[in-house]
């Protein structure tokens, strides 16, 4: 359960309630943002009837909390003026890996002309083996950064290791989170503790429960300005990189408030599978998608062969503003807040 005490009343409200949790030995967290605590386990919400001070007792009978739909019915929140989780559907779009100056600002450059707010990159990359591109680190920050920049962009880029945390948070207006960092439960919680929008990709082998577990251990520290983005899950058939679970958004959207995208480049491993699966994800009623587009996909430095064209991603964009036109539904890439000028 979750008891939200007034905002007004927090601090005083809050003493008593803890020396009755901690007498009875009730497992809690009080997460001070939110002036709430949350009893994972305890079932019992007329006991905290006697207490001053309580806006609202919320019974929850799942092991994520603050994740679940009972709390909240929707999160949103603005990155640069674009309102995330409203209904708007958001297109994130950009090379896998940041590789050099001239194919992240050209990249920038194209995308934005087609209204797209958001630009990926990698800078760190996860690498499934040591001698692959491994991504240009600070040097490749610098680069989205001032591509984005120069093209009135949002940067969403990964953290790889709670070490770079400084780092990253200042070049990224959204923090990824890939697949393989899921369970980095260390992360998570620093996560919590910052002021900035996250990008939470599924773990490849992540039960959903496990996932917006991994969400919760983010909002307990705080912040509740997450994005979850179905990747692909991990399966027996060699026929596809990944196995794209198109069928966890409408679930995550029954137990959860938080806004979720969908990653069909990596969901599908080929880049003749975005588009039908992008459009697949806009249909099944998700908030955005991530997509990995490059001036010249056969010459990635990395996934390579999930990377779609600059006409391929043209034509993507199209069908999905028309799928979602007959849904009632716009991208952000209609909205004119940024991309109005460049700077
Ligand atoms: C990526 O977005 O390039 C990436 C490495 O994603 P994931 O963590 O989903 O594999
Ligand atoms: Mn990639």
């Amino acid at each position: 359960m979750i008891i939200v005490l007034n905002k007004n009343s927090a601090e005083t409200g809050r003493l008593p309630i803890e020396g009755f949790l901690n007498a009875n030995h009730i497992n809690y967290r009080y997460v001070g943002k939110l002036h709430a605590f949350v009893l994972p386990k305890y079932q019992q919400t007329e006991v905290f009837e006697q207490f001053e001070g309580i806006e609202t007792i919320i019974p929850i009978n799942t092991p994520y909390q603050l994740a679940s739909k009972s709390y909240k019915n929707q999160t949103s929140f603005q990155v640069n003026d674009i309102s995330v989780g409203e209904g708007l559907f958001n297109v994130m779009a950009g090379p896998c890996s940041v590789e050099n100056e001239d194919q992240i600002f050209a990249t920038a450059e194209f995308l934005s002309n087609l209204g797209v707010k958001f630009l990926r990159g990698g800078a760190y990359k996860p690498r499934t083996s040591p001698y692959s591109f491994r991504g240009l680190e600070t040097e490749g920050l610098k680069l989205l950064h001032k591509a984005a920049k120069a093209y009135n962009m949002n940067v969403v880029t990964e953290l790889l290791d709670g070490s770079l945390l400084d780092e990253v948070a200042t070049y990224a207006d959204i923090i990824q989170v890939g697949s393989r960092n899921m369970h980095n439960f260390h992360l998570l919680d620093q996560l919590g503790k910052i002021n900035k929008p996250i990008l939470l990709k599924r773990g490849f082998q992540a039960k959903a429960v496990e996932w917006l577990l991994a969400a919760e251990y983010i909002m307990s520290g705080g912040n509740e300005q997450i994005i979850l983005c179905e990747r692909g899950i991990r399966s027996f058939d060699p026929s596809s990189r990944n196995v794209i679970d198109l069928g966890v958004v409408p679930i995550i959207k029954e137990l959860s408030h938080l806004p979720i995208i969908v990653d069909p480049s990596h969901g599908t491993g080929a880049a003749s599978r975005v588009t039908p699966a992008s459009l697949a994800a806009a249909a099944i009623g998700a908030d955005g998608v991530l997509i990995e587009v490059h001036p010249d996909p056969s010459r990635a430095l990395s996934d390579s062969e999930q990377a779609i064209s600059f006409d391929e991603f043209s034509n993507l964009l199209n069908k999905t503003k028309m799928l979602l036109n007959a849904l009632g539904k716009q991208t952000d890439t209609e909205s004119t807040v940024l991309n109005s000028g460049r700077l």
